[in-house]
């Protein structure tokens, strides 16, 4: 971020706008809105500028700019349409210390303007540091039609009783809650509806119910956090993370996501290095109960979805069993996400008929399970946390009697930028994964190809097929995929 977003107070101070022209007048539409001291200094003034006076005063000089021009200024805007008398004023102004505007001449500037929705006193800046101002207007566009036009007014009205609320309800947390209700409920509406003693009433009505009401009950909510591209949540989660007051995040959650929280929100990592460290796990528990007791409304994030791999199971009991409400939402899991990234169905009629998953640890080391059922015909499955336990399987999958070609498809870092595929069979696994330095987290799927589903894979993926089996570890040969 080269440019800062700030909101500058500019109540009684000077603003200096240099030219008279069609430049001149956009910003003064703008500036009329503050209520700063304006002056326009130039030789020649539109009479649309000059109209402007009527209904918002300011000076206007017309003659020549004069560097004692800048002698209070706060604030200049260099707008004429001489390019040279613009960057005389710019440079006069960066002499002395002032923040400048050139009107299209942003490497003469050290400020620059955003594109701005007005719901005064709700004001949304939007940027984009110069670079794609058609992308800032998009964003305008759908910010105006999603902001009820007197949205302005509930900010207003909530200025007015903030005071009122401070003093009526002392526990911060309930008195969070009552902004909630009163912002997002009835009082709102006959704010907007400009029903001011509709407005009191619903007031007086919530502020009795917070005078009977003791810290509030905090809740959890389990959220899967899909796979790791931020778009990949659900709305229900997103909603969550907006109102949460503490997020207790794992290690595979995206950073990105936590964009969508709420800034003040307080944040606990808890990265889980070894999956079933027992102590681990029991802290995690005492933190999430911890946090709900305090009346906080705790959003536990989990990578993928809660409920898969995810000791979903000991965190509800955990929080149940403290009398705390734990509602849970749906994320994509790993093997989803992955497969829908590459392209690979994980049914396919006729050919497909079970899809399971499976998890390559657990607390005791690898994992043991009916492999005859695994390898019997129309299965395919994903493990997870397996990149480590790979050459297990393929030693446990071949002594169950798999094909030794079984198709095998590695997708470590699914949905993320860095996101890679490797394809290979099942004889070759273990090799696969030491050779091309796949790391995890990776979701490895046996027993699904495109081929087999009459598609051609993507580009990218990176086939893993040395050039004889078993030749020597030097000899192998890796290659990419050419399109067919
Ligand atoms: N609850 C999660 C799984 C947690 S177990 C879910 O539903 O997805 C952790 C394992 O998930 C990792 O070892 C890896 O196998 C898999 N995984 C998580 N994120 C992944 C990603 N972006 N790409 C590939 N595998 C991923």
């Amino acid at each position: 971020m080269r440019y800062f977003p700030i909101f500058l107070d500019l109540d009684d101070r000077h603003v200096l706008i240099v030219g008279g022209g069609e430049k001149a007048l956009q910003k003064l539409r703008l500036l009329t809105k503050t209520t700063a001291r304006l002056t326009v200094v130039a030789e020649e003034v539109e009479d649309g500028l000059a109209d402007l006076q009527v209904q918002r005063p300011f000076t206007i000089l017309r003659r020549d700019f004069n560097e004692s021009d800048l002698d209070a200024a706060a604030l200049v805007f260099a707008a004429s349409d001489d390019p040279e008398l613009d960057r005389r004023v710019a440079a006069a102004a960066r002499a002395k210390g002032i923040p400048v505007n050139v009107v299209d001449g942003p490497a003469d500037s050290n400020f620059i303007m955003p594109a701005i929705v007005d719901r005064d006193p709700v004001v949304v800046a939007i940027g984009t540091e110069g670079t794609a101002p058609i992308l800032a207007r998009e964003i305008k566009a759908k910010l105006e039609s999603w902001l009820p036009a007197h949205f302005g007014r509930v900010a207003q009205s909530a200025g007015a009783i903030r005071q009122k609320i401070g003093e009526a309800i002392t526990d911060p947390v309930l008195r969070r809650r009552t902004w909630e209700t009163l912002l997002q409920g009835l009082w709102r509406q006959f704010v907007l509806n400009g029903d001011p003693s509709g407005a009191d009433r619903e007031l007086t009505r919530q502020l009795d119910a917070a005078r009977n009401e003791a810290t509030p009950v905090g809740s959890v909510a389990l959220i899967g956090c899909g796979p790791g591209e931020p778009d990949l949540i659900t709305l229900k989660a997103q909603q969550h993370l907006q109102s949460a007051d503490v997020l207790v995040v794992d290690r595979l959650v995206n950073p990105a996501i936590m964009e969508y929280a709420r800034r003040d929100a307080i944040r606990i990592y808890v990265g889980k290095e070894r999956e079933g460290d027992a102590a681990l796990q029991d802290e995690i528990n005492r933190t999430l109960v911890r946090e709900a007791l305090k009346g906080h409304r705790v959003a536990r994030l989990k990578g993928g979805d809660a409920f898969v791999f995810g000791r979903a199971a000991e965190e509800m009991s955990a929080v149940r069993a403290a009398g705390i409400p734990v509602t849970v939402v749906p994320g994509i899991t790993a093997a989803h996400a992955c497969a829908a990234s590459v392209g690979l169905p994980v049914t396919l009629r006729t050919k497909v008929r079970q899809f399971t998953v499976i998890t390559g640890a657990s607390a005791e080391g690898p994992v043991e399970v009916d492999w005859s059922s695994l390898v019997a015909p129309g299965q395919a499955f994903a493990i997870y946390m397996g990149v480590r336990t790979a050459e297990h399987f393929r030693e446990r999958l071949l002594a169950a009697g798999a094909q030794p070609d079984t198709p095998i498809v590695i997708v470590e870092n699914g949905t993320l930028s860095n996101e890679r595929v490797v394809s290979t069979r099942l004889s070759l696994l273990a090799r696969a994964i030491a050779d091309k330095g796949i790391v995890g987290p990776a979701i490895i799927f046996v027993g699904l190809d495109w081929a087999s589903a009459g598609l051609t894979p993507p580009e990218r993926v990176e086939l893993y097929e040395p050039a004889a089996q078993g030749a020597a570890p030097q000899s192998m040969i890796s290659q990419t995929h050419s399109t067919a």
